[in-house]
């Protein structure tokens, strides 16, 4: 018998309500009608993928988007019970991201049928006014009955996103949207901050000057407050943006960020695999039709040289407040331990941004708040 080939499983579903004008995540709205072609294309995909690697196991899924919860109940029971087939084993976590908007009782009692494990709701924030500017669907009352019609119906892992540095946005603001977050009690919390990404509405916005931004320091200042706010009721911060309480960890995010394979399905997903990056066709409806004729929707692939993973893992890893074992990462991507590395950690420790304790290396609080640049350095 072979042994298990362990990969975490993304699974994701570009459809959305409407578009808020801050995100450049693949989702698009008014696409409903190719939800049901787009689900079947889904389980084509991992049957021919299982097909190439039957001895693949996927020990943790993720549902993320776009809107996962937007997909119908039909598709979500569908889906579930087609993944439960493909890995009957079972698997050790399996998170939903979900807008509190979409959240029935009757999706959350099929989520949990089919083996969900985690919801995670996209909260944002607690006050309408800043839920309205960021072009959300939903309100402070359908986070509030979402999360709880979750607990009530079952879900023992909850996590709350959150985003900061929001449109006119203070610190007391933010500490508002903390501690009403912490009031719910969820076993993990993940603050974001807000970032423009060229390209959309809310980039062409603050180039024109019609957008108000908290500034540097100001976002610095909710950085703070969110360690100070979670850490004293027992959120450990484990990556730069998220928090939990004992034990409660995103084992699928650890999973990105140890380096570990994953397998990413649907239209413009990446996959990274014994050394290869892969991606997805983007657009919906080639997408649709390679899997309509029995083939896999290949975008693009990249082998990545020893030397490349060996960068990009160390980066990965600097997002965790655990580091990285350095010694371990020179010795997994076979590249000789040469002191390439000696130059930049000494800048870097001499400037407060880094630890080093050989063989650990990790990022300081000042290091995460500069981390962007620190990561460019080491690729
Ligand atoms: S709901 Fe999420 S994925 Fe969809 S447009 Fe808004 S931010 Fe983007």
């Amino acid at each position: 018998m072979y042994p298990c080939l362990s990969i975490g499983l993304y699974i994701h579903i570009p459809f959305c309500a409407s578009k808020c004008p801050y995100c450049d995540f693949h989702s698009f709205p008014g696409r409903e009608y190719l939800m049901a072609a787009y689900v079947e294309a889904l389980t084509s995909e991992l049957d021919l993928r299982l097909r190439r690697s039957p001895d693949a196991q996927a020990d943790t899924l993720f549902w993320g988007g776009g809107t996962p919860t937007l997909l119908p109940d039909s598709s979500i029971h569908s889906l579930g019970l087609f993944l439960q087939d493909c890995f009957p084993a079972g698997w050790k976590e399996f998170t939903v991201e979900a807008n509190p908007g979409t959240v029935t009782p009757r999706k959350l009692e099929i989520l949990l049928e089919i083996g969900v494990t985690r919801l995670s709701l996209g909260v944002q924030s607690f006050l309408d006014r800043s839920l309205n500017s960021l072009g959300r669907i939903h309100t402070r009352a359908d986070s509030l009955n979402a999360f709880r019609a979750a607990r009530a119906s079952g879900f023992t892992r909850i996590s709350l996103d959150l985003i900061y540095g929001l449109p006119d946005q203070s610190l007391s603001l933010w500490e508002d949207d903390l501690r009403e977050a912490v009031s719910l009690q969820p076993e993990h919390i993940s603050a974001y901050c807000l970032t423009l990404e060229p390209g959309t509405p809310f980039y062409g916005r603050w180039k024109r000057g019609e957008l108000r931004l908290p500034d540097e320091e100001a976002s610095v200042a909710m950085y703070e407050k969110t360690l100070e706010t979670l850490e004293r009721v027992r959120y450990r911060q484990y990556e730069i943006s998220n928090f939990a309480l004992a034990g409660e960890e995103c084992k699928h995010n650890l999973r990105y960020w140890r380096g570990g394979p994953y397998w990413g399905i649907g239209a413009g997903a990446h996959s990274y695999f014994g050394g290869a990056r892969s991606w997805n066709k983007k657009k919906l409806e080639s997408y649709l039709s390679d899997l309509r004729e029995g083939r896999l929707p290949v975008g693009g692939r990249e082998w990545l040289p020893k030397e490349k993973r060996l960068g990009e893992a160390i980066m990965l890893g600097l997002r965790t407040l655990s580091g990285v074992d350095l010694q371990d990462l020179f010795r997994s991507n076979e590249v000789t331990p040469d002191g390439r590395y000696d130059t930049l950690i000494e800048r870097f420790r001499a400037q407060g941004l880094l630890l080093y304790d050989p063989p650990n290396l990790r990022l300081t609080q000042k290091g995460f708040l500069v981390s962007d640049t620190i990561f460019c350095e080491f690729l």
